[in-house]
């Protein structure tokens, strides 16, 4: 079974929100909500300071708590890949999943359901790459099967030091990034 998720180069993140503009186009996303978004981390200690550029959205997390709170099943693990989806017309707008996740990946829709990142399902069903990875001009993410060992998101994680974000929550996340 395949297991989608997708490889970040924070090296050649240059922060310029390509991705963010196409996951709006791409996907409607309402004025105000983003389903996707840069964040700049600053760390160490002045003058020794590193700045790692991330664009960061759902993680699609194989333990995913906004999935198992979900009362309704609106939530779900689709059979392609393992994304996390929601079924707008089963959600009841209770923000279960909201309060649950704890990478803030979700919104209430002004049309009432939770709404997040798709992985852009209905491209990849095409063969086609999700918007965010399509545009970026210094191609600095890679999605795919990270269950299979010839993909090219399993190559740079076998072949590059990396991170996910808050391991320790359990989530176990499918994004990672390179450092
Ligand atoms: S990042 Fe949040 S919304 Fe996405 S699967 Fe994980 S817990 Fe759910
Ligand atoms: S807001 Fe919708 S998707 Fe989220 S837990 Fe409630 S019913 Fe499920």
């Amino acid at each position: 079974m395949s297991r989608y998720g997708m490889v970040i180069d924070t090296t050649k993140c240059v922060g310029c929100k390509d991705c963010v503009v196409a996951c709006k186009t791409e996907n409607n996303v309402p004025e105000g909500y983003n389903r996707d978004w840069i964040v700049q981390d600053v760390n160490g200690k002045f003058p020794d300071l590193t700045m790692e550029i991330r664009s960061e959205r759902c993680n699609h997390c194989t333990t995913a708590p906004c999935v198992s709170c979900c009362p309704t099943g609106a939530s779900h693990i689709h059979e392609l890949g393992g994304v996390v989806l929601v079924t707008n017309n089963e959600c009841i707008g209770c923000k279960a999943c909201i309060a649950s996740c704890p990478y803030d990946a979700r919104f209430i829709h002004p049309d009432g359901y939770a709404d997040k990142c798709t992985f852009c399902i209905h491209r990849v069903e095409k063969g086609l790459d999700p918007a965010c990875v399509s545009v970026c001009p210094t191609h600095c993410m890679t999605f795919g099967d990270l269950n299979d060992a010839n993909s090219q998101v399993s190559k740079l994680l076998n072949s590059r030091k990396h991170h996910s974000l808050m391991p320790e929550a359990g989530t176990e996340p499918n994004i990672f990034y390179l450092m």
